[in-house]
């Protein structure tokens, strides 16, 4: 494929990035970006096939490795992450979210490393770290992400990698990316960031010295509940020294089609996101007022614990709110039932605003104590915030309040 490249767009503000970023034109000249829904390509003669293969010149092989479309996708990922002073971040594509967080680790991590982790993490990412890791000689320790004392603790000689997220889900914890940085470093390991709650709008884990940052693209980079999708950013070395071959030979590629659908919903991440973190935070003041809510958790909240903390490392506080109604499970369900734009679902980072019950649904694989460890309470809900005008959906939980 011969392509016309947009003139470089390095030096543009984020939201001219999202829309031109990456963008590869064809010999087509068409606006808007092409999908190219193949699987293979052809060579104009034998001699051309042998010298891509070989990589002496550039071209697309197979779209297992590398895809137009995809490459949009990664590319403008890169321009609205940035890169710190001194760094090239490259970026890889992949069919969702756990097969960037599962490429991220088994890519450079060998039998006898050890990891530390924060134990607020995403269920499936908790089950790579605590149990399938474990199952091939890595091992594993998890710790309170919030106490540095515990990650400082942790180190092991071993150790290769720190990985935690942070807002975590459900409960909205914030973990000082700088500070776990500097252990990692120190230790000579590798920061890991999940960074799916505050997206590239919000918080930018390079700059706070993260190596490895994973994004599920199924929650706001999509941003409207249609495909499944992720990505791994890190520097340009950790790619051709282990992801970049790692996912070449084991193959969580991720579709043109749904790269396509994400590469477009990039165009509107920066207005999304300031959107969604408006009302998020215009909902959180909102519950955490409200005399049948034991305690709303929002990262920028003056009674959240590490407000400071969030106002320092992110630009808004982001659109999940957790909310713990009083009177447990009966009454979370009362409420969730009652509402009528809010959504019962377990997605979030969509337009539609959405709730789920973390014990009974996300986190039910859990044992108790676990559960009880991250907080999460009978009574506590965890409330995506959409689109929406926000009066309305104030007007649905005051209802839907009113009916515990
Ligand atoms: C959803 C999510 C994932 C997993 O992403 P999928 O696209 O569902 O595979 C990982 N981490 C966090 C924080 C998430 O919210």
């Amino acid at each position: 494929m011969s392509t016309e490249k947009d003139k470089s767009t390095s030096a543009l503000r984020p939201r001219t990035l999202a829309v031109h970023g990456g963008t590869a034109r064809s010999p087509f000249g068409e606006t808007s970006e092409a999908m190219f829904l193949t699987s293979g390509y052809v060579y104009e003669s034998a001699e051309a096939a042998e010298a891509r293969f070989k990589g002496d010149e550039p071209g697309f092989i197979y779209s297992r490795f590398a895809n137009p479309t995809v490459r949009m996708f990664e590319e403008r990922m890169i321009a609205l992450e940035g890169a710190p002073e001194g760094r090239t971040i490259e970026a890889r594509a992949t069919a969702t979210g756990m097969a960037a967080v599962t490429a991220a680790m088994l890519c450079h991590l060998s039998a006898g490393d050890h990891v530390v982790a924060a134990k607020a993490l995403f269920g499936s990412c908790r089950y790579i770290v605590e149990e399938l890791l474990p199952r091939f000689g890595v091992t594993s320790t998890l710790v309170d992400g919030t106490d540095l004392e515990q990650w400082k603790a942790a180190i092991q000689p071993n150790t290769k990698t720190l990985f935690l997220e942070t807002p975590s889900n459900p409960t909205l914890e914030i973990i000082d990316l700088q500070a776990v940085a500097d252990i990692a470093h120190d230790a000579g390991a590798r920061l890991v960031v999940d960074n799916v709650f505050a997206t590239p709008v919000l918080q930018k884990p390079f700059e706070f010295g993260a190596d490895v940052v994973v994004y599920s693209a199924t929650k706001h980079i999509d941003g409207q509940g249609r495909c499944l999708g992720g990505v791994v950013l890190a520097d340009e070395d950790f790619i051709t020294e282990y992801l970049g071959n790692f996912l070449r030979q084991t193959g969580p590629s991720l579709s043109p089609f749904n790269a396509w659908v994400m590469l477009k919903s990039l165009e509107t991440l920066d207005l999304r996101i300031k959107a969604h973190s408006e009302n998020g935070e215009v909902v959180a003041r909102f519950l955490d007022a409200h005399p049948k809510v034991a305690r709303a958790l929002y990262p920028t909240l003056d009674s959240h614990p590490q407000a400071a903390l969030a106002r320092r490392q992110m630009t808004a506080g982001g659109n999940i709110v957790a909310v713990e109604v009083k009177g447990g499970k009966e009454a979370a369900f009362r409420f969730a039932n009652a509402l009528k734009i809010i959504k019962i679902s377990n997605n979030l980072g969509d337009a539609k605003s959405l709730i789920t019950h973390p014990q009974t649904t996300t986190h039910q694989r859990l044992s108790d104590e676990a559960r009880a460890e991250l907080g999460i309470s009978a009574g506590l809900l965890r409330l995506s915030v959409g689109l929406e005008d926000s009066q309305d959906l104030i007007e649905d939980l005051d209802r839907a309040l009113a009916a515990i």
